[in-house]
């Protein structure tokens, strides 16, 4: 059935912690007949008397509510819009080619791989949605701003931002240098800092989006010779929790994902002989796959999990239990 919209009123009540503004409408049916219903405040400032659209029952706490949802602006909206940093190889690459199978317009991004970089957003493309490449240094807040800037001005917005980018830089902690701390620190920390800090207003402005950051096994566990990128990834483990808690309220949700060993160059740079050594650990017996962790951060960005948040997910073929 088709509603039409013959008024509303915007309620605001941005009350921590739980800032819920919403409108209230009253709609108008094919027959004639008018109710009463809410109208989630994403719509805001959008809203037209005589629009159309559609009413959704939502459960809450309460009871049912009659939500309207108009037509006009969920066109206007087109597809969901993903930034995934430190995709031009490994499982960042597998994370964009998966998230436009679902219907995601993509941005790729690397710090330096512009060549590869390019290549993915051409394989996007061949499969029919939109994507650009931006280069841009996660560890730079400017240059994470600019991306951020590019990304509204090409897409108009972000519903999803996956923090990928990670480098290594391994040694033991004493013939660990001050610059291989900083540089690991700089890329995998500071770096989800600088594109959470700059993605969420856009987030907070539309009242919804999803924050999903690539942790480590490591970061849970810790791992010899690995003292800078197991605290990085310990770090956005806390990070993550932290900034769940302080969205969860204008409905942006944050989880981290902390894969065990997974086949990409960053695991190939390490020795066979050790290699070996840790696939006896796995329970499972092998590396995982790019695809595997792609496949689980796509059902995090789906609808389908709508009430999840602030959560840790291994993906380690039962490495760390
Ligand atoms: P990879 O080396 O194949 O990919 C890393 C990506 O990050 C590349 O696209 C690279 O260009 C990009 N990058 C590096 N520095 C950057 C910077 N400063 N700014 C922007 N982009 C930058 O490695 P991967 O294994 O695919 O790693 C992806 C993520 O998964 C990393 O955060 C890594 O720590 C994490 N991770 C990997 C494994 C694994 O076993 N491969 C396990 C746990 C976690």
């Amino acid at each position: 059935m088709i509603y039409k919209l013959i008024s509303y009123s915007e309620v605001k009540m941005p009350l921590p912690p739980r800032k819920s503004s919403y409108a209230i409408g009253i709609v108008q049916d094919t027959k004639g007949k008018k109710q009463i219903v809410q109208i989630d405040r994403k719509f805001f400032g959008k809203l037209k008397i005589g629009m159309s659209g559609q009413i959704e029952i939502h459960q809450t706490m309460d009871g049912a509510i009659n939500v309207f949802s108009p037509n006009s602006y969920k066109e206007k909206v087109g597809p969901k819009v993903a930034v995934v940093t430190g995709s031009s190889s490994g499982i960042g690459r597998a994370i964009v080619l998966k998230l436009a199978k679902d219907g995601f317009d993509v941005v790729v991004n690397s710090a330096s791989d512009s060549k590869k970089g390019e290549g993915v957003a051409r394989e996007i493309k061949k499969i029919g949605r939109s994507a650009i490449y931006i280069e841009a240094d996660v560890s730079d807040e400017m240059s994470v701003e600019q991306m951020i800037e590019k990304t509204i001005k090409k897409f108009g917005k972000i519903d999803l931002l996956v923090n990928n980018a990670g480098i290594t830089r391994d040694k033991k902690l004493e013939n660990m240098s001050k610059e291989d701390w900083d540089k690991v620190i700089a890329v995998n920390l500071t770096g989800v800092f600088n594109c959470t800090k700059s993605a969420i207003s856009y987030m907070q402005k539309e009242g919804s989006g999803k924050i999903i950051n690539i942790a480590s096994v490591v970061g849970e566990m810790g791992n010899f010779g690995q003292a800078n990128y197991s605290a990085s990834k310990g770090g956005i483990i806390a990070l993550t929790k932290t900034v769940a808690r302080e969205n969860a309220g204008d409905n942006i949700l944050v989880n981290a994902i902390a894969p065990g060993f997974i086949k990409t160059k960053m695991v190939e740079a390490i020795p066979k002989s050790i290699i070996k050594k840790v696939i006896e650990q796995i329970p499972m017996g092998r590396l995982g796959e790019p695809e595997e962790v792609a496949n689980f951060v796509a059902f995090l960005a789906s609808d389908k999990a709508g009430y999840i948040t602030g959560q840790v997910f291994n993906i380690n073929g039962g490495l760390y239990m």
